[in-house]
């Protein structure tokens, strides 16, 4: 958990003891962390707090009129599975103990024993075991997903390859050459679709490994991605512009695959006669913050899908359209966010894309602005 994800924290205190909640958030408003406490002393109230507060953390007295403390707990899980739930107990409850942490609560406190720092504790590794799990989760979502899409994207070129081998074949032993060259070309083709599969995979993940940042001139970055793409602009007649661009604090590697992944999809996803896309950065925060501009004559896309087309593997297109694998975006969003940046984007269907994200400046002495740009 970073500094940044732990501050501004939401605590709900749910307990008909007004004494009781007032000592609580005593206790709580000590963590500088904590900027907002809520209580509720009924059942009804809390729950109805809780969804619209979605708290951090909530401390739920077990003890609440009707014995209503367990069954106030499902409810909560019931709306979020990963709500961390503190149930305040009383003295010697072991029972009522084990069935509250059966039922997901993350921890338990006994009233009457609890200091302040105790309680700030306790909350604070209920906050960081819950988001703990929901990021093993994901991450365990996205290996699952992962894994489906390579087993049904590769299957396909797969199948191509083992039926055009078995056509050449044929056509080898009955004397026919006229489709030989043909049915290689199409291997080929299916081949190239499997390696660039497992290279957009093996980018995905390795946007994921530590990577030690240091200061990095975008003019290089550019130029290494002029050179790669060399090929594509060359077929496309693509004209790639760009002013002088500043020093940043990154991983070079990443920097290219980012402006690569864009300008790759400016050429790509472009129905004009000739893609133009135009590179711009400007200064934010007093110069600490670039925030760089990757805009191009493309075909758009709709204001309803641009959050959408970050999601690994999510495509607007089928492959019979444009060819790709749905990840690209994701990539640049994952190397974007280890920078510390954000990126989104701008379009509308037809009317080009804007592709936005920030850097974080970084000073270069001159001798190494020369050596890498
Ligand atoms: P891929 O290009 O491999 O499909 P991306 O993650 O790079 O994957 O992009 C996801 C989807 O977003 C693409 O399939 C495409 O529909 C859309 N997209 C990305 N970049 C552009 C662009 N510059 N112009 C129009 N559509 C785009």
């Amino acid at each position: 958990m970073t500094a940044k994800d732990e501050a501004g924290q939401t605590i709900l205190i749910i307990d008909d003891s007004q004494d009781d909640s007032d000592v609580f958030e005593r206790f709580l408003r000590q963590d500088p962390k904590i900027d907002r406490i809520e209580k509720a002393e009924t059942s009804e109230d809390g729950l109805s707090l809780f969804e619209s507060l979605r708290p951090d953390c909530t401390l739920l007295d077990f003890n609440l009129p009707g014995h209503d403390g367990l069954n106030l707990l499902n409810q909560v899980k019931d709306i979020d599975p990963y709500a961390s739930v503190i149930m305040l107990t009383g003295q010697g409850s072991e029972d009522i103990a084990v069935a509250v942490m059966k039922a997901g609560a993350s921890d338990y406190v006994i009233k009457d024993s609890i200091s302040a720092v105790g309680l700030r504790s306790t909350v604070n590794n209920a906050i960081g075991k819950m988001r703990l799990q929901r990021k093993i989760d994901a991450q365990q979502e996205e290996q699952a997903t992962f894994l489906r899409t390579l087993l049904h994207d590769a299957r396909a070129p797969l199948r191509h390859i083992s039926t055009f081998s078995e056509l050449l074949a044929a056509d080898f032993e009955a004397g026919d050459h006229n489709n030989l060259l043909e049915y290689c070309g199409d291997i080929r083709i299916a081949a190239k679709r499997i390696q660039d599969l497992l290279d957009t995979l093996a980018s995905y993940a390795l946007s994921e490994s530590d990577v030690s940042f240091e200061p990095i001139c975008m003019n290089g970055v550019i130029e290494a991605v002029l050179d790669n793409l060399a090929h594509r602009i060359d077929a496309r007649q693509a004209i790639v512009h760009h002013g002088p661009l500043p020093a940043v604090t990154g991983h070079q590697p990443q920097l290219i695959q980012l402006l690569q992944n864009l300008v790759g999809n400016g050429i790509k996803y472009c129905e004009a006669e000739q893609p133009m896309i135009e590179i711009s950065v400007n200064a934010l925060d007093n110069g600490s913050t670039h925030l760089f501009k990757v805009q191009d004559n493309g075909i758009g896309i709709p204001e309803d899908r641009l959050a959408y087309v970050f999601q690994p593997f999510k495509r607007l297109w089928s492959q019979d359209v444009y060819e790709g694998t749905g990840l690209g975006l994701a990539i640049c969003e994952k190397i974007v966010k280890r920078h510390g940046g954000k990126i989104w984007c701008e379009s509308q269907k037809s009317r080009g894309s804007t592709f936005f994200f920030t850097l974080q400046h970084a000073d270069m002495a001159v001798e190494d602005r020369k050596l890498a740009s």
